[in-house]
């Protein structure tokens, strides 16, 4: 098990364009995921690409456990996703308001446009390619993270910066889940 550090926003390797990585199934690929697992297992988040622990490498690694979902919220379970060189094809222009949190901007929360839906084309750890849909908060979410591999953390994408809040003035979390019933921490 190796927690890494997750670099805050404003640190340079969070504004590169991550490298493709030439070799899915390369043992260190494989090492690097785990790595991103053990750290959103330690920190609880729901997602995690590698630059925000220093690695520049265009991998994101993602889930959504039962336990993380509040009573009422309307999210469906998301099982452990390796996602390697990933690529987003938007479809359709419905665009919704999403609130986001992101583990390199603790405390606060956001308000970002996203694609409603969207294809996602992957490589797996055994170098498999492979093709999803998802709508959402996963789509969400995916935009969320793949913004990371091209150096783009959430603020960077809102339109009204009066949306962008901290966490500690909405009250109790699960207040907040009453009006935000799709969020994850990416
Ligand atoms: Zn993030």
């Amino acid at each position: 098990m190796a927690v890494r550090d997750i670099l805050m926003m404003g640190n340079p390797t969070l504004k590169l364009t991550a490298a493709a990585i030439e070799d899915p199934t390369a043992p260190e690929v494989a090492e690097l995921a785990r790595d991103m697992q053990d750290t959103l297992v330690d920190i609880k988040g729901t997602g995690i690409a590698a630059p925000q622990i220093g690695v520049s490498q265009r991998l994101v690694v993602y889930h959504m456990p039962a336990e993380r979902i509040p009573a009422g919220a309307q999210q469906t379970t998301l099982p452990w996703t390796v996602m390697v060189n990933p690529v987003i094809e938007p479809l359709g222009d419905d665009v919704r308001l999403i609130w986001e949190r992101c583990l390199s901007v603790p405390g606060l929360y956001g308000r970002v446009p996203r694609h409603n839906r969207l294809r996602i084309r992957f490589q797996t750890l055994a170098g498999v390619t492979e093709e999803r849909l998802a709508g959402g908060y996963h789509a969400s979410l995916l935009q969320h993270e793949c913004d990371h591999l091209d150096g783009f953390v959430y603020p960077m994408r809102m339109t009204d910066l009066g949306d962008l809040v901290f966490a500690s003035e909405l009250g109790v979390e699960g207040l907040f889940y009453r009006y935000s019933p799709e969020e994850f921490d990416g």
